[in-house]
């Protein structure tokens, strides 16, 4: 093998193990933006009607589930509204 052919395979295990560090970054750090059920009511008291949760901004109870990010024993979602796509809130499931 001659030095240049170690050089390009050696950088492109570096870019790989890059990568990799990247996609695990992403999936095992839970985003803090979205505000938690919790405090999405207290900010919307007005959007928990008859046991369901409903958008702020267009009042539809029609919610549908984003999956955030994920780690060992636990799945993160972004609720979000189907008639009009606003972000609502996250929450954290264990599995
Ligand atoms: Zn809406």
């Amino acid at each position: 093998m001659d030095k240049y052919e170690f050089l390009s395979n050696a950088s492109i295990a570096l870019l790989i193990v890059a990568l990799l560090l990247r996609f695990l970054r992403s999936s095992f750090s839970p985003p803090a933006d979205a505000d938690t059920l919790d405090e999405y009511l207290q900010r919307h008291p007005d959007c928990r009607r008859h046991g369901r949760i409903c958008c702020y901004r267009c009042g539809s109870a029609s919610i549908y589930l984003y999956r955030l990010g994920y780690g060992p024993g636990w799945i993160q979602h972004l609720h979000m509204c189907r008639q009009c796509g606003a972000k609502l809130y996250r929450s954290t499931i264990e599995v």
